[in-house]
């Protein structure tokens, strides 16, 4: 049997275990194959990836593979790429995450983009002998060719997408595993640059599908706390029911968290009664703007009083029967079409005054136009809804009040409108955020956020008493988190 690692770098600052690496490694594994998982290998210090991979090589090691999230790649990844290829030049190096790698590595041979399985598959075949050159429908930044699997190699939808974690990822009870029910959302924001949008029927796996994996995690390593990655869950009224059903024929009480769409679960009261029986009490919702003509403008029309009337009724529900496990998350996003200062002032005034114990995050509108992006309709389009490339002389000006900003979000378009710009908006999202971190206030951490095993490792309970202020100065747990996972890892003998 082939054999091959696995290597998950995790998106700092959240640094969760995410699923993508564990649903290719277990899809190969039904191909025979023999895949071993290194989780948080970002953290990993050189010499402990060459032990690890010296322990684990043999003759029937041909490949080891990286699974990134939005693109971070550290130098000692690199270094450790460089050494592998220097000691053991027969072995293939690949990379792969939902977006194109827009970092430059000399060592990496191939790169996947998108959900990997198919992609996965063909590509081993290809470098085990087995099977012809896969389609290079894209060109990485170092000149090596990518796999566009969204296109090429489509894995959407699945039937099956199971994971099975395995002895050998020391998974703990405490801790929040990722699960998929679908893939792709039903709707097509204008600034939603996901790749897989307007789907048109319920293509979600099977209630058994889904039980068979939360049992077994369950089983095997007490996990009940999941983080969700579908896009919009509650998208249809029937998956609802159907996996209301499942989790009510599970012997234990699992507790879910993930993007809940706020329009619809406020228009249809059943979704808040099948979330209930799920226990589907972490929510994140995709308000964008409390602004009834921005959120019209992007696809979210549902009149502003009735949305925030029909959230307050919501929070009303789940801390009545929610067991104290409720938490939601309200995503706003600053510089959409019609957004103006007043708009962010009128939202901060609504949220200090009917959301706190809650939550909200805040971004600037990013409209992605480097060509290893996923494009949304604003990317392809954005001079139709008013925004314009800034001038020369203003973007030089924000430059220098604003050097960070610049730096970190090069990819997108420097962007205004009749009312900000791509940095005012920026600002004005930081200076809504910072309402969290008050004293006087009491928000919660953003529900998200609170899933990292590395930044403490204590139960949900604990955590979600926090307020958004306490849980960031929690003592950080990542170095004995870190240092007993990877020496668990080493001393696998397995
Ligand atoms: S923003 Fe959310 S609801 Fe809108 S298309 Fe994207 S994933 Fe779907």
């Amino acid at each position: 049997m082939h054999k091959g690692l696995l290597f998950n770098v995790v998106c700092k600052p959240h640094d969760s275990r995410s699923v993508g690496v564990y649903r290719i490694a277990h899809y190969l594994r039904e191909k025979n194959l023999d895949i071993e998982v290194i989780d948080w290998a970002n953290y990993w210090q050189l010499e402990q990836l060459k032990e690890l991979f010296l322990s684990r090589y043999n003759s029937s090691m041909k490949f080891i593979g990286f699974s990134f999230l939005f693109s971070q790649w550290p130098d000692v990844l690199e270094d450790f790429c460089a050494w592998v290829k220097l000691k053991f030049p027969n072995i293939k190096i690949i990379a792969g995450g939902s977006s194109n790698p827009k970092f430059n590595s000399k060592h990496i041979d191939y790169f996947v983009r998108g959900f990997g399985e198919y992609a996965a598959e063909v590509l081993l075949k290809y470098i085990l002998g087995n099977g012809s050159a896969p389609s290079f429908s894209l060109t990485a930044p170092n000149g090596k060719k990518i796999i566009d699997a969204i296109h090429s190699y489509p894995a959407f939808p699945m039937e099956s997408l199971m994971v099975k974690y395995q002895d050998r990822d020391f998974v703990e009870p405490h801790e929040w595993l990722t699960v998929e029910f679908a893939r792709g959302c039903m709707f097509s924001c204008k600034f939603c640059h996901f790749p897989i949008l307007g789907v048109k029927d319920d293509t979600s796996r099977s209630a058994e599908d889904f039980t068979a994996q939360l049992t077994d995690a369950y089983d095997r390593f007490g996990i009940t706390n999941y983080l969700v990655a579908d896009e919009t869950f509650n998208d249809r009224p029937k998956k609802l029911v159907k996996f209301a059903d499942a989790v009510q024929t599970l012997p234990f009480t699992p507790w879910f968290s993930g993007f809940i769409r706020p329009d619809l679960i406020v228009s249809r009261p059943d979704d808040r009664e099948q979330l209930l029986r799920m226990n589907f009490l972490g929510h994140f919702h995709g308000i964008e703007s409390f602004n009834h003509a921005s959120a019209k403008s992007v696809g979210k029309g549902m009149e502003t009083e009735k949305l925030l009337n029909g959230l307050l009724d919501l929070k009303k529900f789940f801390t009545t029967h929610g067991s104290k496990k409720y938490q939601a998350t309200l995503s706003i996003m600053v510089g959409l079409p019609f957004d103006t200062l007043d708009n962010v002032m009128f939202t901060k005034k609504w949220l200090l005054d009917n959301w706190q114990t809650q939550s909200f995050a805040s971004f600037p509108l990013g409209i992605p136009v480097n060509e290893m992006d996923n494009k949304s309709t604003f990317s392809l389009e954005y001079k139709k809804y008013g925004y314009r490339d800034m001038s020369q002389e203003t973007y030089e000006q924000c430059i220098a009040k604003w050097p960070n900003v610049a730096y970190a979000d090069r990819s997108n378009v420097f962007w205004e409108n009749d009312h900000m710009n791509y940095f005012q908006a920026d600002e004005y999202a930081n200076d809504l955020a910072s309402i969290k971190y008050d004293d006087q206030n009491f928000f919660a951490p953003g529900v998200f956020h609170l899933a990292s095993k590395l930044k403490n490792s204590a139960g949900l309970d604990e955590k979600l008493k926090l307020n958004a202020k306490d849980f960031r100065n929690l003592l950080d747990d990542r170095p004995s988190v870190l240092d007993s996972y990877i020496q668990k890892k080493l001393n696998y003998q397995g």
